[in-house]
């Protein structure tokens, strides 16, 4: 099964959802000469979720789309991440991040409101010829011959294309029609998050800096966004059985206050400042990447075939690399099933390592009093070896 000769475009590709992954896979595919329809279900007009870090391994990708004055400019650009002990707030470890990503990688590293990200990557799309954006248009049915892959919309319309691109996120409808999915396993983690405007907390923190408190069961990370006007909160907690996974359930202030009651007082200060109504509650779940990741001409990327755990900060990093990754498969290989193969083969091992580092970080990050040391020992003299693996990552060359 080989691509198209005919058309003035090298592929024809439907895009199945407008998340960071297929935002990302639809302006690397206008790139390389392809014609793309992303078909998203929602407006795309909230701001849901809170921050994204952006590591120097997924900004190589979104510099080489021509991202960097936008990121730039609403992004923040923190110093560090300290890691802290619970309690007393004893450094366990601090991790350099700028200017020291710019002198090891030539990237800096940012940390960014998630609706910012969505709006440069949705704006940047729209202004390339090559690219229809179809909002409020939800994919029902896939389906694909040696010819072609259609996609069947709620409407009842349908589409055709050269290959389909599944990135529909966590609960991806594209590989369970394609019989890819399998379920998932709860983690027994529940997790909050939260904004707060910096002016509440000015005197509290370092706005420069990003923040890791680890104590026994529970983990707590925040950090500025918005060039330092919001403060992004987020709290994992271990050992539950609230098992919803909506990323838009409401969550009782209460709760999260009797959860950290024994906490550093600067952290207690700071979930003072969360504003009820403010804060949001959902459950983690583990979700191996799938064994197979295409059929004919459908391929999936992102959390579609391997949702990543947040503790290592890589979920969106994992599907801007795969964006990348694939479509240049795709220009290099005529053949679809070999690039598919390819892409798979590439990206495959390194989400696989990355799903087993945040699970490692998990258990590390909720050891508790007894393993303390232990951890303090693994963090300061091997996380610096994990993360330069992480972030030294280069997409653009992979496979060459
Ligand atoms: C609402 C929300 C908030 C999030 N907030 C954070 C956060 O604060 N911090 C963080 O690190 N990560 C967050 N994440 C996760 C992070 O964004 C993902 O790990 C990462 O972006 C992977 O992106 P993706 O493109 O694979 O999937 P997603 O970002 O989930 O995008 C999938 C897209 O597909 C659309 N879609 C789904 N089904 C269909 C269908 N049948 N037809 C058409 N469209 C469809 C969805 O509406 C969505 O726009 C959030 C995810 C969501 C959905």
């Amino acid at each position: 099964m080989s691509l198209n000769s005919g058309s003035k475009y090298l592929l024809n590709v439907g895009v199945v959802g407008a998340g960071i992954g297929g935002l990302v896979a639809a302006l690397c595919f206008s790139r390389k000469n392809c014609k793309v329809t992303v078909i998203e279900k929602t407006e795309l007009k909230g701001e849901a979720g809170a921050g994204i870090q952006l590591s120097p391994n997924c900004l190589k990708v979104l510099f080489d789309l021509g991202l960097e004055p936008q990121l730039r400019h609403f992004s923040s650009c923190p110093k560090s991440i300290d890691i802290s002990d619970w309690k007393k707030g004893r450094i366990i470890k601090e991790t350099r991040l700028n200017p020291e990503c710019m002198g090891k990688y030539g990237l800096p590293y940012y940390h960014i409101h998630r609706g910012d990200l969505l709006r440069i990557l949705r704006d940047h799309a729209q202004k390339r010829n090559n690219i229809d954006l179809e909002l409020n248009s939800e994919v029902v049915e896939v389906t694909e011959n040696d010819e072609k892959a259609t996609l069947i919309l709620d409407s009842g319309l349908s589409r055709d294309f050269d290959v389909i691109v599944g990135a529909d996120g966590i609960n991806s409808a594209v590989a369970k029609v394609l019989g890819l999915s399998h379920r998932p396993q709860f983690t027994g983690n529940v997790a909050w998050r939260a904004l707060v405007p910096k002016t509440a907390v000015a005197r509290e923190l370092d706005d420069e800096k990003g923040s890791l408190w680890l104590g026994p069961g529970k983990h707590f990370v925040h950090y500025p966004v918005r060039k330092g006007d919001l403060v992004n909160c987020i709290c994992v907690a271990g050992g539950r059985d609230w098992r919803d996974e909506s990323w838009i359930t409401r969550a009782d202030l209460a709760e999260l206050t009797s959860e950290f009651s024994q906490w550093n007082p600067a952290l207690r200060a700071l979930i003072n400042k969360i504003e009820e109504g403010s804060l949001f509650k959902w459950a983690l779940f583990h979700r191996p990447s799938l064994s197979c990741w295409h059929k004919k001409r459908t391929v999936l990327l992102g959390d579609a075939c391997h949702a990543t755990l947040p503790f290592l900060a890589q979920g969106a990093a994992m599907a801007i690399e795969d964006a990348s990754v694939l479509s240049s498969c795709m220009e290099r290989d005529k053949e679809i099933s070999a690039a598919f193969a390819t892409y798979q083969k590439l990206r495959r091992p390194r989400v696989v390592s990355i799903q087993r580092i945040s699970r490692v970080n998990e258990l590390l990050f909720h050891s508790n009093r007894l393993l303390a040391p232990l951890r303090d020992l693994i963090l300061k003299n091997f996380s610096g070896y994990t993360l330069n693996n992480v972030y030294k990552y280069n997409a653009l060359s992979a496979g060459d």
